[in-house]
């Protein structure tokens, strides 16, 4: 609890308590003279407690009135209280107060609690680096540690940086990152990335970026700016909240006056009392708070349950999307499939095949493409960087560079075509690389992928979930296409796309299908950013380290699981699920209310315990958001 929460806390305690003991002492029971029976005495003593309470809400509703924003909950309650005791019911002012303003606290404690749950729930941040300094080990601040320092993480801290072991090795548990429990082990010349703690061995890491690119600050940064994205529910409410609180305002007036008129007109006793004190509980009744609250809660909540299981949010908006996704278009290479290529095959023209494959390996040498770093894994010599020059890699078709001096394009045949080589086309199955040098065509290697252990049984169970089209775009071949496609069950396929044109293939589905059935693009990042930012929600996976996936999609899937496709839109859909009851219930019991208010039947009290009590249990609810073990 904060200072301003104690702070109210404490008014609500002494409210609460001088209001007991007032009503005590003058009830009538005790007959206290001058207590008792002078109601003068006892409105100066309920003030008290009242404006103990209510000060500051009356101060805000004096505001907004100066500044002709006269319609909000401020309002509504100023008026409601003052009305009250200006009819002389000096308990129920005060005691509303006093119930708005515990409700009000419950609330600003939920919403604090869950805004700081979700960041530390992560508990990724770190507080220090070790640096070697003269008088051996120094903490310092990460954020002054320079590009290629040596940090030491021993076991049991966390990566402060992202970085590459340059000694030692370690199993390290990325677990607050990806909520994967099963840890991975790093040895020299592995990657790793800041928020993993080290749970083994000491490890020596040069860093490779600054603290502030390192993945822990950018998944930090995304997560603090969630809430700044609005869903079309939360939306919604603030509109409908606009309209509806000075509906409610003018029918309390009208409730207030019309009866009284008519009784008049027939001749009855007008009982304005009676009538001003119904349309009072009216105004109570219909306080929006329950709502204005509970929606945006609950997508907070959402959003932070689903940062534990490994999905990054960047909105309320994405996860109120996701739930509706009814077409998936899967990218193929490292998102359905592993995008670790084994070489199956050298086939030589006229040189000899290790030539050709340290050509290939140091043309690739500087490529972070799947298929390059396999070329670099299979040369599996040492590879000189100095030897290469005039990189050039064209997206969707291959790698072009000098080596020793010799130009070398390395692709498939959209490549060679560009270079007008003719090309022999081969039988095996699998991804063909060709490769030219100086302009003759040189052979071609054949390398292959294997699909990812849990993506078959992902698109099984999205289809089981209502998501019945599911596309794969890919670069790649036709053959290679199809056979993938079949083995997985996806229901249409489309091969041999430069990067342009998986845009515009998205941008086809998207106008094929109703708009209230979402698209959504599930890539790796490499090479798919503009086809992440154009589908109505971009999901990146496997994207830590990668920078432009992250800032280029709308979820953010910390591993490389196909499965957590499945979890996150799970998530999304018991958070609408959550989000709608809310609605429907807080409107509901506001409707039945103000209809038993109207009527005459519900009084002040019941109209503030139904308020009070609506919102503790939205709120309630609105947590179990946050519950994402079994979705
Ligand atoms: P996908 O759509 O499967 O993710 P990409 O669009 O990334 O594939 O690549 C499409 C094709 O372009 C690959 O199948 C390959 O033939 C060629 N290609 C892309 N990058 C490289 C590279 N670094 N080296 C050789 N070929 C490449
Ligand atoms: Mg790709």
């Amino acid at each position: 609890m904060n200072k301003k929460q104690k702070k109210v806390l404490i008014r609500i305690i002494v409210s609460a308590v001088l209001l007991i003991l007032i009503a005590i002492l003058t009830s009538e029971k005790l007959g206290i003279p001058f207590l008792s029976d002078n109601g003068i005495v006892q409105l100066i003593l309920y003030l008290i407690p009242y404006f103990v309470i209510g000060y500051d809400i009356l101060k805000k509703a004096f505001k907004g009135i100066m500044n002709r924003q006269v319609f909000d909950e401020n309002f509504l309650m100023a008026v409601a209280t003052v009305g009250a005791i200006c009819l002389g019911e000096y308990r129920e002012g005060v005691a509303v107060m006093l119930f708005y303003q515990i409700g009000e606290l419950f609330q600003s404690y939920a919403v604090g609690k869950s805004r700081r749950n979700i960041s530390e729930l992560m508990d990724i941040r770190p507080d220090y680096a070790n640096i070697e300094g003269e008088n051996g080990l120094e903490q310092v601040d990460p954020d002054e540690v320079e590009i290629g320092t040596i940090i030491i993480v021993s076991p049991g801290e966390k990566v402060p940086i992202d970085g590459v072991v340059v000694e030692g090795n370690a199993s390290v548990n990325t677990s607050a990152l990806t909520g994967e429990s099963v840890p991975r082990t790093v040895s020299v010349g592995d990657e790793v990335i800041s928020g993993c703690i080290n749970m083994t061995g000491v490890l020596k890491i040069r860093t490779t970026k600054e603290f502030g690119e390192s993945t822990v600050s950018k998944i930090l940064e995304l997560v603090e700016n969630s809430s700044s994205k609005k869903s079309r529910s939360e939306n919604f409410i603030s509109r409908f909240a606009h309209y509806y609180t000075p509906a409610v305002c003018y029918g309390a007036l009208a409730l207030a006056v019309i009866p009284p008129i008519i009784r008049l007109i027939m001749g009855l006793p007008a009982e304005l009392g009676e009538w001003i004190y119904r349309a009072l509980t009216f105004l109570v009744i219909s306080c929006p708070c329950a709502l204005v609250i509970s929606i945006p809660l609950s997508f907070f909540a959402g959003i932070g349950g689903a940062s534990k299981a490994g999905v990054l949010v960047k909105g309320s908006n994405y996860l109120e999307a996701l739930a509706s996704v009814k077409h998936i278009v899967f990218d193929k290479t490292g998102t359905l499939t592993k995008g670790i290529f084994q070489v199956t095959g050298v086939h030589h023209s006229n040189m000899e095949r290790d030539e050709l494959l340290e050509l290939a390996a140091h043309a690739e040498s500087f490529s972070s493409h799947p298929i390059g770093k396999s070329v670099q894994a299979a040369y599996g010599k040492t590879i000189d960087q100095s030897r290469v020059t005039d990189i050039e890699e064209i997206s969707g078709k291959g790698v072009t560079a000098r080596v020793d001096g010799r130009k070398v394009a390395i692709g498939n045949s959209k490549l060679m075509e560009l270079y007008f080589v003719p090309y022999k086309d081969c039988h095996d199955v699998g991804t063909i690389l060709h490769i030219a040098v100086d302009d003759e065509y040189a052979g071609h290697i054949v390398i292959s992928d294997v699909l990812k252990d849990n993506s078959k049984d992902a698109i099984k169970r999205l289809n089981k979930m209502g998501v019945n089209h599911t596309v794969m775009l890919t670069g790649d071949s036709k053959a290679v296409a199809d056979h993938v496609a079949g083995e997985l069950g996806i229901s249409e396929v489309n091969s041999e796309l430069l990067p342009g044109d998986k845009v515009s293939k998205v941008e086809e589905l998207l106008d094929a299908k109703p708009s209230k059935e979402k698209l959504a693009f599930v890539g790796d990042g490499i090479n798919d950013a503009p086809v992440l930012s154009r589908a109505d929600v971009g999901i990146a996976m496997g994207a830590l380290g990668s920078d432009a996936a992250i800032e280029a999609a709308d979820i953010v899937l910390m591993d490389d699981d196909p499965l957590k496709i499945v979890k996150a839109i799970g998530i999304s859909k018991k958070c609408m699920r959550i989000v709608y009851e809310n609605i429907y219930f807080a409107i509901g019991v506001k409707l039945i209310c103000l209809l038993l208010g109207a009527l005459g039947i519900a009084n002040m009290w019941l109209a503030i315990f139904a308020d009070v009590g609506v919102m503790v249990i939205a709120v309630l609810n609105a947590i179990r958001a946050l519950m994402v073990k079994n979705v």
